[in-house]
């Protein structure tokens, strides 16, 4: 059985004491025996979220990290500074670090290689842009991004991987894929990663789709076969995760 998970990213919002707020608000309401919850958060909050999700079924996680141990890199956090205090998971290449933050594959691959050899779960994101979609080249971009993201990994290393697949149309804009769009480009990612490292491995690696889930539909987008869960934005701020984690 596939691990479902529902993670919240909640970008650049909330200061320290704000982001304290809300996990205390969300921690009574995250109880869930069949889905991981995770809340992935802004690197100065991931302390105080910790502190007050500890002893949960609340998983921590980072929204980034840098490709390298430590050095000289103004303004970056590492793999070693997360794991110390308590990061579990960390995204990664979601689209606005690509858009915004010249994030590529090649630079996503080494983050993804960097938080496996610190035992941190990268959720490694794709995703095509409007544009692509009305080209007809979607499935083709996701597997380039899946191709190149995770180049160099063994299946041993691919299973502790989770992808996101995020359209980029649909991030932040309310507009949500349909299930059929959702399903159909989680199995083209699952089939790319049996062609990568197997269909056994294919099988353990839990795929989320993102982009304007809420409460209204992610229990239909979390009963389709390819899709084991959400990586949420707007929606994991507000009390309306409750029901999102709850749609399992
Ligand atoms: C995201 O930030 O990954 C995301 C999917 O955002 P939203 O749910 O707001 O579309």
């Amino acid at each position: 059985m596939r691990k479902k998970i529902v993670a919240g990213n909640w970008k650049m919002n909330k200061t320290p004491a704000e982001a304290a707020a809300l996990a205390q608000l969300l921690k009574p309401k995250m109880e869930n025996d069949k889905a991981e919850v995770v809340f992935c958060v802004p690197y100065v909050d991931l302390i105080p979220v910790a502190e007050v999700i500890k002893g949960t079924n609340i998983r921590l996680g980072a929204e980034n990290l840098h490709f390298e141990d430590k050095g000289a890199y103004t303004g970056e956090i590492s793999a070693p500074m997360l794991k110390e205090i308590g990061v579990e998971c960390v995204v990664i290449g979601h689209s606005e670090r690509r858009e915004y933050f010249a994030e590529t594959d090649e630079t996503v691959n080494k983050k993804v290689k960097k938080a496996l050899e610190y035992g941190l779960t990268p959720i490694m994101c794709c995703g095509e842009s409007l544009a692509e979609r009305e080209d007809g080249i979607t499935i083709e971009k996701i597997r380039i991004q899946i191709k190149k993201g995770m180049k160099g990994l063994t299946a041993e290393q691919a299973k502790q991987v989770v992808i996101a697949y995020e359209p980029i149309w649909a991030i932040g804009t309310g507009k949500v894929a349909t299930t059929e769009q959702a399903q159909e480009v989680c199995a083209a990612v699952r089939g790319v990663l049996g062609e990568l490292f197997g269909s056994d491995a294919a099988q353990e690696i839990s795929i989320l789709y993102g982009g304007s889930v809420n409460a209204g539909n992610a229990a239909q987008l979390f009963k389709m076969p390819d899709i084991d869960g959400g990586l949420v934005g707007g929606a994991s701020l507000k009390e309306e995760f409750e029901a999102i984690v709850k749609s399992y």
